[in-house]
C-alpha cells in the first residue's frame, strides 16, 4: 500500500498536498489562504484567489488571496449577477478571458488593484450541486490554457470544494464545542445549586419501579448517571439494491469522486483527532488513508462494476463486506479490529457516494452512548464533553475508540448484547462500570444509592484535589514517590493532573499499536522526546516493546500460538528483530538528551537476555556516535521483574542493572499460574497469595542488599490494601494509573510506617490469600482506618 499516487504536472491533485495544507491549516481563513498561495504556485499565475457566496446566496466575499492586495480580503463583496467571478457562478463551469477589462461583466474594485492583469479564469465551486463560491486565477501577461489544464483545474475545483466544506464543518464544530463547554459549566453550577437546595428539603419517598439489568465487560471503569443516547442509525449498507443498466464509466466517475472526498474528509478526521490528543492518537487515520489508496481495494471496487455490471453502490457493499469478513475471521485481535475500521470507512465512502450530507453524529444532550460499535471516526467527531458513559454491544476491549475513551477518563463497558434493542432513546440510565452493569430505567431507591455515590465521589475528588500537589507521605511522614504508568500521548495530561512525578512505565506498544507501520527512529525519538520534556525534569522511565501476549501489531506478522503468554513475547520478540530493537534503543538514548531517562527491559528471564540487550545498546550508542547524532551516553538500565526465574536470579540480575520494576500483573500470573486474562481462574490470580507475598519480600531485600533502585509498577500498589502490605514490607516507589494517585496519597496520610510494618509482618504468617486480606482489614480498622 501507499499513501500517495504519483504527483500531477501542477495543481494539488496528490495526496501528499492536500494532506499537508490541511494539516498545516487551523482555521477556515488560514487553509483558504493556503490553497491560493499553493495553487498560485502550482500554476505558476501571479494570482490566485477564493470568494466564498454569502450566507443570502445572493452575493459572493473574497476571502483570500495571493496576488491582490491583502486589503481587498473581506472588503471586496459582489452579487452573483454582477462580475465576471459572478459569471462563473451563473455558468456553473470554468471561464477562461483574455483581456478582462474588456468584457461587458468585468467590474473593477480598486482595492484589488487588479488592472494589471491580462487573464482571468474562474472556476466555480460546489457542494454536491450547490454553487459554494469561485476559485480564480489572473495573469500578467496575456496567457491561453490548454484543455488539459483547465481540465486539471476543474479537478482542482473539486477538491478545493471539499477542502473548504469540511473547514467550515471543522470551524462550526469548534464553535459549537465552545458553547457546549460555556454550557456544561452553566449546568454544572445549575446542578450544584440545586444539590445545595436538595440538602435542606426533606425527601419525598419514591415509587418503586420496574428496572432491567444488562451486563458487560468493564472497559474502563467508573460510574455515570444519565439519559441514553443511542446513536443515530447512522447510513447503512442493508438497503443497497443492485440496478439495472448502469453506466460503468459513469458509475467509476462516481465512486472515484466519492474516494476523494472520503480521503479528504479522513485528513480532516485525522487533524481533529491530533489537535485534541496527538498525532499519535490520530495516526489510525493514516491507516484509514492507506487503505483508501490500496490499489487492491480500488481494483477490486472497480472490477465489480466494470466486469460484473454493478452500480458503484452496490459494488461498495459487495467489496467492503469481503474486507470486514475476511477481517473477522483473522486470528489475531488487532486484526479482527480493523473489520470495524473497514465498516467506518464503508460507511463514510457510501456516505459521499449516494449523497448523505455527512457522516458526523451529533449528541444534543449529556448522557450515556449507547452504540452496537464506536468507530475511531465517531470519536473523532463527537462532543466529548456530552458523552458521560460509554455502553457498546461490541466486545473489543482494545479497540480504538475504547482506547480513546480510556485516555478521557470515561466509564465504559462493552460486549452488552441487544443494548441498542432493550434501551429506548432518552431512557434513565446508571452505568456501574465498577461492576460492569447497566441499569435501565431503575428505581429510585437505585438511583438515590448511585446518587449518593456519585456525590461521595465528586467529593472525594475535590477533597483529594488538595493532594495533587502534596507530596506522598505516611502519617508519620515517610516520603513515597507515585509515578504514572503511561501509554497513549493524552495520558501525559491526566499523570500532570494527579501530580504524578514522572513516569515509572511508559508503555511504547501502545503508540506502535495505535500506528500502520513501524515508526521511524526520528519519529520514535520526537515522541520520547515529548514525553520527557513533558514531565520537566522529572524521570521517565521508557520500557521497550512488549508486544505478544495480548497486544499485537497490525503490521508485524506473529506466528499462531497455543499459549501466547508464555511464547514469544516482548523482549523475545526485540532479540530476534536487532534492527526494530536497535532502532528503538537509539530514539531513546537520543531523547536522554532532553531530560532524565531510564531504559527497562521487560519479560526479562536469564542473564543470557539481559546481556543480548546490553550489546544492543552499546551498537546503537556506537551507530550514534558514528553518525554523529548527539545522544546520551551514560543511561540507567533497568529490568522487569516479572518472570519466576528472574526471582531466582534477581541477586545477579542486581549486580548488571540500574534498577528494577516489578510487573506484579505478570509476575502473579506466572507464579501462580493463572492467566491474567481469563475471567474461570480469576479467583486464582491472587495478589496476596502467600507465594506471591513471599516473592515481592525476597525482591524487596534483593534490591536494598544490591543498592539499586526498586519501582512497583503493576495494577497492585492502587488498592490501599495492597499498599499497606507493600509499605510495610519496605517498598518506597510506586507507579500506577495516575487517577489512583490521589486517592493513594489520601490513604497513606492515614497509616504510619510502624503500624504497617506489624500489619505485613502478620500478613506474612498466613496461609492463605483470602485470610491475609481480611486480617490486613481489620487490622487497619484498629487503627481507625476503614476500607472496602
Ligand atoms: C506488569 O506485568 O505488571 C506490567 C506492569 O506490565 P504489563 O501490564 O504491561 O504487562
Ligand atoms: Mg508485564
Amino acid at each position: 500500500m501507499t499513501p500517495h499516487r504519483k504527483k500531477a504536472p501542477f495543481g494539488i491533485t496528490t495526496l501528499e498536498d492536500i494532506s499537508t495544507l490541511i494539516l498545516q491549516s487551523h482555521d477556515l481563513d488560514e487553509t483558504l489562504n493556503n490553497i491560493v498561495s499553493l495553487v498560485a504556485r502550482r500554476m505558476r499565475t501571479e494570482v490566485c484567489s477564493i470568494y466564498l457566496l454569502e450566507d443570502d446566496h445572493q452575493s459572493i466575499r473574497l476571502r483570500a488571496t495571493k496576488g491582490l492586495s491583502r486589503r481587498a480580503i473581506g472588503r471586496v463583496v459582489m452579487r452573483i449577477d454582477e462580475g465576471l467571478t459572478g459569471l462563473a457562478i451563473e455558468n456553473g463551469r470554468v471561464i477562461s478571458i483574455l483581456e478582462p477589462n474588456k468584457h461587458p461583466r468585468y467590474r473593477y474594485f480598486k482595492e484589488t488593484r487588479e488592472e494589471r492583469f491580462h487573464t482571468f479564469l474562474g472556476i466555480p465551486l460546489f457542494d454536491r450541486r450547490e454553487p459554494i463560491g469561485v476559485i480564480t486565477i489572473q495573469t500578467v501577461e496575456p496567457r491561453q490554457f490548454s484543455p488539459e489544464e483547465i481540465s486539471a483545474l476543474s479537478t482542482i475545483a473539486f477538491q478545493v470544494s471539499s477542502i473548504v466544506v469540511n473547514a467550515r464543518l471543522l470551524d462550526s464544530i469548534r464553535r459549537k464545542e465552545e458553547e457546549s463547554n460555556r454550557f456544561a459549566r452553566e449546568l454544572e453550577m445549575t446542578r450544584k445549586n440545586l444539590r445545595e437546595q436538595s440538602r435542606e428539603e426533606p425527601e419525598e419517598a419514591g415509587a418503586e419501579q420496574e428496572y432491567r439489568t444488562l451486563r458487560g465487560t468493564v472497559a474502563y471503569p467508573g460510574v455515570s448517571i444519565g439519559p441514553a443516547n443511542l446513536l443515530d442509525e447512522r447510513l447503512g449498507f442493508a438497503d443497497i439494491l443492485d440496478e439495472e443498466g448502469i453506466v460503468p464509466e459513469k458509475e467509476c466517475e462516481k465512486l472515484e469522486g466519492a474516494l476523494e472526498k472520503t480521503r479528504i474528509q479522513t485528513l480532516y478526521l485525522e487533524k481533529r483527532m491530533a489537535d485534541r490528543f496527538s498525532a499519535d492518537d490520530a495516526a489510525i487515520f493514516h491507516t484509514h488513508l492507506m487503505i483508501l489508496e490500496d490499489r487492491g481495494f480500488l481494483k477490486r471496487l472497480t472490477g465489480e462494476i466494470r466486469d460484473k455490471q454493478h452500480s458503484a453502490p452496490y459494488a461498495l457493499k459487495k467489496v467492503v463486506a469481503e474486507y470486514i469478513e475476511g477481517f473477522s475471521r483473522m486470528d489475531d485481535a488487532y486484526l479482527r479490529e480493523r473489520a470495524a475500521d473497514m465498516e467506518d470507512i464503508g460507511r463514510r465512502i457510501l456516505a459521499n457516494l449516494v449523497g448523505q450530507k455527512t457522516h458526523h453524529l451529533h449528541l444534543k444532550n449529556p448522557g450515556i452512548l449507547v452504540a452496537k460499535e464506536l468507530l475511531p471516526s465517531d470519536m473523532a467527531t463527537l462532543d466529548h464533553t456530552k458523552i458521560q458513559g460509554i455502553v457498546t454491544e461490541a466486545g473489543e476491549k482494545n479497540s480504538h475508540a475504547v482506547i480513546m475513551a480510556k485516555s478521557m477518563g470515561i466509564p465504559a463497558i462493552v460486549g452488552v448484547k441487544s443494548a441498542l434493542k432493550l434501551i429506548h432513546p432518552d431512557e434513565p440510565l446508571i452505568l456501574d462500570a465498577n461492576s460492569g452493569t447497566l441499569y435501565i430505567s431503575p428505581s429510585e431507591q437505585i438511583k438515590d444509592e448511585f446518587e449518593r455515590l456519585e456525590q461521595d465521589r465528586i467529593r472525594e475528588t475535590s477533597r483529594l484535589e488538595k493532594y495533587r500537589d502534596l507530596p506522598a507521605r505516611t502519617r508519620d511522614g515517610v516520603e513515597l514517590t507515585l509515578r504514572a504508568n503511561i501509554g497513549l500521548i493524552g495520558d501525559m495530561a491526566i499523570a500532570r493532573r494527579n501530580g504524578a512525578v514522572g513516569v515509572g512505565l511508559y508503555r511504547t506498544e501502545f503508540p506502535y499499536m495505535a500506528r500502520s507501520d513501524f515508526p521511524d527512529r526520528n519519529e520514535q525519538y520526537q515522541l520520547y522526546r515529548r514525553i520527557i520534556e513533558g514531565f520537566g525534569g522529572d524521570p521517565v522511565t521508557i520500557r521497550t516493546l512488549d508486544i505478544g501476549g495480548d497486544k499485537a501489531l497490525p503490521y508485524f506478522t506473529s506466528p499462531k500460538e497455543d499459549n501466547p503468554f508464555m511464547g514469544w513475547r516482548s523482549v523475545r520478540v526485540s532479540l530476534d528483530h536487532r534492527d526494530i530493537f536497535r532502532t528503538q534503543i537509539e530514539a531513546i538514548l537520543m531523547a536522554g538528551v532532553h531530560g532524565p531517562v531510564k531504559l527497562l527491559f521487560p519479560m526479562i528471564s536469564g542473564m543470557d537476555e539481559l546481556r543480548g540487550c546490553r550489546r544492543i545498546i552499546k551498537e546503537a550508542s556506537e551507530n550514534l556516535a558514528r553518525e554523529g547524532i548527539e545522544f546520551k551516553e551514560k543511561v540507567s538500565v533497568g529490568v522487569m521483574i516479572e518472570v519466576p526465574s528472574a526471582v531466582y536470579l534477581a541477586d545477579r540480575l542486581a549486580r548488571e542493572v540500574d534498577f528494577f520494576a516489578l510487573g506484579t500483573n505478570d509476575l502473579i500470573q506466572y507464579v501462580l499460574a493463572a492467566d491474567r486474562n481469563n475471567p474461570l481462574v480469576s479467583k486464582y490470580y491472587d495478589p496476596l497469595h502467600p507465594a506471591v507475598l513471599q516473592v515481592l519480600k525476597d525482591i524487596g531485600q534483593c534490591a536494598e542488599r544490591n543498592g539499586i533502585g526498586l519501582c512497583i509498577c503493576g495494577e497492585m500498589a492502587t488498592d490501599p490494601i495492597h499498599m499497606t502490605l507493600l509499605l510495610g514490607l519496605g517498598f518506597r516507589e510506586f507507579s500506577m494509573a495516575a487517577p489512583f494517585i490521589p486517592r493513594i496519597k489520601g490513604f497513606l496520610g492515614k497509616i504510619n510506617l510502624a503500624d504497617a510494618r506489624e500489619i505485613a509482618e502478620r500478613a506474612l504468617e498466613l496461609e492463605e490469600g483470602n485470610l491475609v486480606r481480611e486480617q490486613i482489614r481489620r487490622d487497619l480498622l484498629t487503627h481507625g482506618i476503614k476500607v472496602s
